[in-house]
């Protein structure tokens, strides 16, 4: 589905960024991985995707800053020639009640989650609008649509991308460029790993599937906005959450 396609996966070393990775280099993408801290296992996630028969470029960016992300973006298009897709995935959370939230976990939340998403879609849009393609996919989440207790940094850095890649896809439709957002609900990874079980469960209860998604069930819609399947889709926000969140 993306033979000969060049795709950025921005925190790509884990979780969900790291399946995304694999699915579009398993289609056929020439993949840029993009982690901030290194760790053991983007060896082996070189590994795996060399073995697709794909090119693979690794660059450590924190993407929250601009000139790291000017770097990120120079290299890849460097070593690639083109970039067509661009996948927003990093994000962090540094959850508590509004009582007792620092002003510094709200700032990085929104650092990460929303000005990285600024910084990284500001660079890449002059190299697709030039191209007169390129699909860019935003992952927020279900919490940016409705809010959560405990996490208003995260939610509103959340539904910050949402207003934002409505805006962007906007601009942008002219130019044969497609922004849209996922939005996952409860998927298993080491962000949600650290929940209590009590949590856990009250969560799987507004669940109408009654389990987590998986980090596949997420890369396979991102996929699918990847390729030209979707190609007149644009400023959507489209949800993998086993049916928690219905608008
Ligand atoms: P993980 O915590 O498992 O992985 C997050 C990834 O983002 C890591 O690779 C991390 O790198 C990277 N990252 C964090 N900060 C930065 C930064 N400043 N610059 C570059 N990379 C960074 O999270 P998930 O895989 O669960 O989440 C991926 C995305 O999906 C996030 O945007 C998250 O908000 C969203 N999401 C997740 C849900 C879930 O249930 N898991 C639900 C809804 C949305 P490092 O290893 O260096 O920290």
């Amino acid at each position: 589905m993306l033979k000969g396609k060049n795709a950025i996966i921005t925190g790509a070393s884990r979780g969900i960024g790291r399946e995304i990775a694999l699915t579009l280099a398993e289609n056929g993408a020439n993949i840029v991985i993009n982690y901030r801290n290194y760790n053991n296992e983007i060896e082996a996630l070189v590994k795996d995707i060399e073995a697709k028969g794909v090119k693979i470029v690794t660059v450590k960016c924190d993407v929250s800053n601009f000139e790291e992300v000017e770097n990120l973006i120079s290299e890849a298009k460097e070593k690639l020639g083109s970039i067509d897709i661009l996948v927003n995935n990093a994000g962090i959370t540094k959850d508590g009640l509004l009582m007792r939230m620092k002003q510094e976990d709200f700032e990085s939340v929104l650092d990460v989650n929303l000005k990285g998403v600024f910084n990284t879609t500001k660079l890449i849009t002059p190299i697709m609008m030039k191209q007169r393609a390129g699909k860019i996919i935003n992952i927020s989440s279900v919490v940016g649509l409705v809010g959560n207790a405990g996490q208003c940094n995260y939610a509103a850095s959340k539904a910050g991308v949402i207003g934002f890649s409505k805006s962007i896809a906007r601009e942008l439709a002219p130019r044969g460029v497609n922004i849209n957002v996922v939005a996952p609900g409860y998927i298993d990874t080491d962000m949600t790993n650290g929940l209590s079980d009590k949590v856990k469960e009250s969560i799987l209860q507004t669940i109408p599937m009654k389990k987590m998604g998986s980090t596949k069930d997420v890369a396979n819609l991102v996929l699918f906005l990847s390729s030209s399947l979707s190609d007149y889709i644009t400023g959507q926000v489209i949800n993998v959450d086993g049916g928690m969140v219905m608008i």
